[in-house]
């Protein structure tokens, strides 16, 4: 299996370039933001509690969300693999993640990460607003999702980078979505030669 974790701070593109890089090597995307989201708009129990924590812009606990998505690792629904988009975003789901994954004989195979200036992330994040009225970008919940990243989510790429599984290649994503599509394209192929 195929286990790719497409990482990066809010607002570098994740989203767009999962789609099409799930579609292209035939993996499950899995998103936990969006599916938190759905949770939320659904009015669930779970939804209930991560709203307030969502629009805010901090994280949801590190044990809900391995919760969520050990139920989800379960079933790749037939494809070749796994994209990760959006998680692990703290060391401890990091360690989390590969202890879930060495029990079943897996591991991470490849971490992209996309670098994108911060300047840019907070005009992409307040465009967005505007665009699809995300509850969470708004100018001080954005300034405490990149603060949070800066803190929490940063230092899974430490983490990985001391994993010897796991290749990790990262992008430069202050480019047009097609240019950084290419380069993600480029960067898997580099890995994964029969992998298209
Ligand atoms: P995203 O769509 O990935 O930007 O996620 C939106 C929000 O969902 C985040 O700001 C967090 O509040 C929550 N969230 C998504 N994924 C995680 C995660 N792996 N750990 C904790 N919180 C998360």
């Amino acid at each position: 299996m195929l286990i790719v974790i497409l990482f990066g701070p809010p607002g570098s593109g994740k989203g767009t370039q999962a789609d099409y890089i799930a579609k292209r090597y035939d993996l499950q995307h899995v998103s936990t933001g969006d599916m938190l989201r759905a949770e939320a708009d659904r009015g669930t129990a779970l939804g209930n509690e991560v709203a307030p924590i969502m629009a805010a812009g901090n994280l949801v606990p590190d044990d809900l969300i391995v919760r969520v998505i050990e139920s989800r690792l379960g079933d790749v629904g037939g494809h070749r693999g796994i994209l990760l988009d959006g998680f692990p975003r703290t060391v401890a789901q990091a360690a989390a993640l590969d202890a879930m994954l060495e029990r079943v004989g897996e591991h991470v195979d490849l971490l992209i990460c996309l670098d994108v200036p911060e300047d840019k992330l907070t005009e992409r994040l307040l465009g967005r607003a505007r665009e699809e009225g995300r509850a969470d970008d708004n100018l001080e919940t954005i300034q405490n999702r990149l603060d949070v990243y800066q803190r929490d989510t940063a230092p899974v790429l430490d983490h990985y980078r001391a994993n010897s599984y796991t290749a990790i290649e990262v992008i430069d994503g202050d480019a047009p979505i097609l240019d950084v599509s290419g380069r993600i394209r480029d960067a898997v192929d580099r890995h994964y030669r029969d992998a298209a």
